[in-house]
């Protein structure tokens, strides 16, 4: 017998809000959690995917055990994005829809923060923040987490990887004693596990599906394409895919909003998100897309954490992460809330290595897949163009002008008219696609080029105001690209200054603002790596 809301111990108020909100029967995360909530004291690390229902998972159980009478925070869910505190609250206020005078108070940074000050004073039970913007309103006196007794770190791997980690050491560091603490993740990487071990009581690692594994109703593909297609093969799987509703990701915020701009004047219905824009468009953005009145978003992995839908068709890997966790945060937006789901990573032939690292974590293998003929693609808009004029709905109204229409076109045969109307959509993707090439790399090609490429082949070009920096170390060094990013930080060069991360074998190539490039190569030239000399070499943008 399946186990209901009620099973799990829930007050009537709380069943009444979610039952109001559609949900009939708690999702596999919140039978597990939400008992143990209510009936445990334990600390408790969930690895759960996202869209998995667990934000419902701890927040239920943290509205039910809350005092509304007593007017001090009792709560604290951390998160790392403002969207994600923007969405929690949301879905906590709905849950506390018959909760009277329960203050739910999200924190974050980029807006004002006297205005968050003032709202907390008047007094928080929850409160709902990203890790920078809590430590900040916590050094001012303005933000009490004496008397919290729940800590939630929501997307916790996600927060490290953003760089938190002195703000999660500070914040857990002043919170109490006596607290408990709820740790979710969609994977558990070493440094989740140092908070863990570090912060938390003897805790419950509590598996939700399997652990680092996608969605089992995701289907991962990967195309093989030059370096220089990568962006053709994007639009014939655009255009092979008609009804397409999917992300695409892209790895810089340049990157982001070049192929945003050249989508929308190739004439998709595409726009970007990225962390550059201001709070203002980037909620016009989400919310065209949320209703479906945008179908392909190109998003930083960053801004896309916010994004809340349930059936997208596809997400698409414009460039693979650097992190294969990544890929498992990506693939999780599709696939959700039962319904199938694509993930596709475009690549050229030398990042072959990084799809079998993620079939690894996830525990699931890609299909290759081929990057559509022009010809495949017009056939597949043909046959969706007919389907689409078979749902026309056909209005009455039109009978008042069948005597002209008729008369107009008595000599047009029924075949040429259809020919016609077909080719009034017809007609450009035959022109665009009348000459198009082979997109797929051949097997023996991609050995080849792999090879030879390898080594010292320049990268394409650099974002704008950025230059080419060439650093001796390389993949057989066991460096990464965070790494890098790290050592640039440790010399005051922040992550805002490092663009573009091209990693061979011996070799990398690391793209550092104009104004920082040259200190950055002086300051890291000569150092020692690993016992290693390093040498830069500035390779400037023309
Ligand atoms: P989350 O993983 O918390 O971001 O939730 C993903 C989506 O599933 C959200 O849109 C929730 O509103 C929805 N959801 C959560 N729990 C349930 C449930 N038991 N039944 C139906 N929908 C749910």
């Amino acid at each position: 017998m399946s186990i209901s809301f009620q099973d799990l111990g829930l007050n009537n108020k709380i069943l009444k809000a979610i039952s109001e909100l559609g949900f009939e029967k708690p999702t596999q995360v919140q039978e597990t959690i939400i008992p143990r909530l209510l009936t445990e004291n334990g600390d408790i690390v969930c690895l759960a995917q996202t869209g998995t229902g667990k934000t419902a998972a701890f927040g239920l159980p943290v509205l039910q055990t809350l005092d509304t009478s007593k007017n001090y925070p009792q709560a604290l869910i951390l998160s790392p994005t403002r969207e994600l505190c923007r969405q929690i609250t949301d879905d906590l206020k709905r849950y506390a829809k018959y909760y009277e005078g329960i203050n739910i108070v999200p924190v974050y940074g980029g807006a004002s923060i006297d205005a968050q000050v003032r709202l907390l004073k008047k007094g928080a039970h929850i409160i709902v923040a990203t890790p920078g913007r809590m430590v900040d309103l916590l050094n001012r006196g303005a933000a009490n987490i004496d008397s919290i007794s729940n800590l939630v770190l929501d997307e916790a791997d996600e927060m490290l990887n953003m760089g938190f980690k002195d703000e999660l050491d500070a914040i857990l560091g002043r919170s109490p004693e006596e607290r408990r603490t709820l740790l979710f993740s969609a994977t558990l990487p070493l440094e989740v596990e140092g908070i863990a071990k570090h912060y938390m009581k003897r805790h419950e690692i509590v598996t939700v599906g399997v652990r680092n594994s996608g969605s089992n109703n995701v289907k991962h593909y990967y195309f093989v394409v030059h370096a220089k297609d990568r962006y053709n093969a994007l639009k014939r799987i655009a255009d092979y895919n008609p009804d397409i509703y999917g992300i695409v990701f892209c790895r810089t915020r340049q990157e982001t909003q070049e192929v945003a701009d050249w989508l929308v004047k190739d004439g998709y219905n595409a726009d970007a998100l990225h962390g550059d824009l201001s709070q203002g468009q980037r909620d016009q953005v989400m919310s065209r897309f949320k209703h479906k009145t945008l179908s392909i978003l190109v998003a930083t992995d960053v801004a896309a954490r916010g994004i809340d839908v349930n059936d997208l068709t596809h997400v698409i890997n414009y460039n693979l992460p650097d992190e294969a966790e990544i890929y498992t945060h990506r693939s999780g937006r599709t696939g959700r809330a039962d319904k199938n789901g694509v993930s596709v990573a475009i690549i050229n032939s030398k990042e072959q290595h990084k799809i079998k690292k993620i079939e690894k974590l996830i525990g699931k293998p890609f299909a290759k897949a081929k990057i559509p003929t022009g010809s495949e693609v017009c056939s597949k808009q043909l046959l969706h163009l007919i389907q689409s004029i078979e749902k026309v709905q056909v209005k009455n109204e039109i009978s008042e002008y069948i005597d002209l229409i008729n008369d107009k076109w008595k000599d047009i045969s029924k075949e040429e008219i259809i020919q016609k109307v077909l080719s009034i959509e017809f007609n450009r993707f035959l022109d665009y696609y009348r000459h198009a090439p082979d997109l797929n790399i051949r097997e023996e090609e991609g050995a080849r080029r792999s090879n030879d490429q390898q080594r010292e082949q320049l990268p394409s070009r650099s974002e704008k105001g950025y230059s080419w920096i060439k650093i001796n170390l390389g993949m057989k060094h066991n460096i990464t690209p965070r790494h890098l990013i790290r050592m640039a930080s440790t010399i005051g060069v922040g992550k805002n200054a490092v663009g573009k991360i091209d990693m061979r074998r011996d070799i990398t190539f690391i793209s550092i603002s104009n104004r920082a490039a040259g200190f950055f190569a002086n300051e890291i030239n000569n150092t020692d790596y690993r016992g290693l000399k390093v040498k830069t070499e500035i390779l400037r943008n023309k």
